[in-house]
């Protein structure tokens, strides 16, 4: 199957790429998260995945785009946790989707898919959607069994990972969170 990745971050792509290589499916990918905050750690998490694609031999593909502007546009108003999640899923997969498309792929997915952290019915849903919309196919996979292993192949390539989803408010909320049990 020719399949488009869509890639959040260097560590959940680990694993998420060989459990496709597993099947025959060697992904290309893409990396657009224009939710990530500030600039400087969108900077981060790209370059640490344009050195990781590089080592193993996963193809990206797509200009950077880095629409900070258009995505706090977007949740505006919707800032509550599992609302903005989903308009911000929504938007990765529907771009995801059209380059699939228009790039002549057979279908897309996404590295979200690992982490169990993540609204994983909420990707399921709008994964489907943006399928429908686009005319490709969704490539649902549920891989937060191999969460554990994406974290060992992390340490072991020695990858930068991050210590939150990615938004500002995601930050926030973290750091809160860690604040409140450190006391
Ligand atoms: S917490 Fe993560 S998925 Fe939810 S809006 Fe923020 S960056 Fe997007």
């Amino acid at each position: 199957m020719k399949l488009l990745l869509h890639i959040c971050c260097a560590p959940c792509a680990t694993a998420t790429f060989d459990a496709w290589r597993a099947l025959g499916t060697i992904p290309e990918g893409v990396f657009f998260n224009p939710n990530i905050h500030p600039f400087s750690e969108f900077q981060r998490r790209r370059d640490t995945l344009l050195a990781y694609a590089s080592e193993i031999g996963l193809r990206l593909i797509g200009e950077p785009v880095y629409d900070v502007a258009g995505w706090l546009r977007m949740v505006a108003g919707n800032d509550e946790k599992g609302r903005r999640c989903r308009i911000c899923i929504s938007g990765r997969l529907r771009f995801t989707a059209d380059l699939a498309r228009s790039a002549g792929f057979e279908a897309f997915s996404t590295t979200l898919l690992i982490s169990p952290w993540q609204e994983h019915e909420i990707i399921r849903e709008e994964g489907e959607k943006a399928a429908a919309a686009a005319g490709v196919e969704f490539a649902y996979r549920d891989l937060r069994s191999e969460y554990g292993r994406s974290r060992e192949m992390s340490r072991e390539a020695g990858l930068y990972r991050q210590k939150y989803c990615g938004c500002i408010y995601s930050e926030a909320e973290t750091a809160l969170e860690r604040r409140r049990k450190a006391r």
